[in-house]
């Protein structure tokens, strides 16, 4: 089995604390574990993907009426937080390093994620980052409907409510079929 761990939007806007749209300590706690996953999959020749949100800061985004503008193309608010973003440029020339821009919640659309995972027979996901109950759950259920097998490391995702952290949780045990470590 090729498994992938999905890092999802681990960026400053997410996460930092001047971050436009930030989980604040709650994310930035999650940082050592994160970047400790990505060393295990690296180290064990699986894939380590950052589905990362890229917007242009279009009226017409749905997204646009709902949150302040966040993670747009370029800015350092759309960079990888931290270590993780050293990380990633320590990484980055490898075959098993994927990055790319998404424009909505879930990995999945609009971006050719499905076809990658495929052409590798990629067929286990990790998932982690932010948040929890909204990119990290929209990308959880695509995977499910694309009949990936789905694990989600608990203390490597969050998000802004520990009801919405506790729901989401459930929701991909007990909806999504996900193995929780
Ligand atoms: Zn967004």
């Amino acid at each position: 089995m090729t498994k992938a761990l999905l890092i999802i939007d681990y960026t400053n806007d997410f996460v930092a604390d001047d971050g436009s749209l930030t989980c604040g300590k709650p994310a930035q706690q999650l940082e050592n574990y994160i970047v400790s996953l990505a060393n295990k999959f690296y180290e064990n020749n699986d894939y380590v993907i950052f589905p990362t949100d890229g917007h242009t800061g279009d009226k017409l985004s749905p997204e646009y009426k709902l949150f302040p503008p966040h993670n747009i193309v370029g800015t350092l608010g759309q960079q990888l937080y931290d270590k993780l973003n050293t990380w990633y440029k320590d990484h980055k020339g490898s075959d098993r390093i994927y990055k790319f821009n998404k424009n909505r919640y879930s990995a999945f659309q609009n971006t050719n994620l499905d076809n990658y995972l495929r052409e590798r027979k990629i067929d286990n996901l990790w998932i982690a980052g932010v948040c929890t109950d909204i990119c990290v759950l929209h990308t959880a259920i695509a995977a499910y409907n694309l009949n990936y097998q789905i694990t989600i490391p608990t203390k490597a995702v969050t998000t802004f409510t520990k009801h919405g952290q506790k729901w989401a949780l459930d929701h991909f045990k007990n909806s999504l079929g996900a193995t929780l470590v």
